[in-house]
């Protein structure tokens, strides 16, 4: 199986040690349940909750996605719309947020395992070789 790269595996919400299960049980485009995660690799048995709350650091990635949201949606509305009234600033990135909530939402996520998790990739890992 050829190697899939760090980024492919962030983008395809992969797991990080072998970037192959999945780590979210459902599609993000699934309002009820986006946000529902497997506890465990299902190819390779890593626990994604690495330590109780380890995901309460996503919130930082979050962050900075909707820092960059707000430049960006900002910047567009100053420079095509011409500096419109300031309700329309703020309902616009509102409505960009809110609309973009269940994917800043999981790849908020995904990055912080992947960047922060201390998981190294691991390709050949498979369940039954975990030792516990
Ligand atoms: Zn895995």
């Amino acid at each position: 199986m050829p190697k899939k790269s760090k980024f492919a595996s962030i983008l395809q919400e992969k797991c990080p040690r072998c970037r192959q299960g999945q780590m979210f049980i459902s599609s993000k485009y699934d309002l009820r349940n986006f946000d529902k995660m497997h506890t465990q690799c299902t190819h390779c048995g890593l626990n994604f909750e690495l330590e109780p709350g380890f995901y309460t650091g996503a919130m930082y990635v979050s962050y900075a996605f909707s820092v960059a949201i707000f430049v960006i949606v900002g910047f567009s509305l100053f420079i095509f719309l011409n500096d419109p009234e300031i309700y329309v600033y703020v309902l616009t990135i509102l409505l960009t947020l809110v609309a973009l909530f269940p994917i800043l939402f999981r790849y908020s996520r995904v990055i912080y395992l992947h960047l922060f998790g201390g998981v190294n990739y691991k390709p050949d890992q498979i369940k039954s070789q975990n030792k516990i």
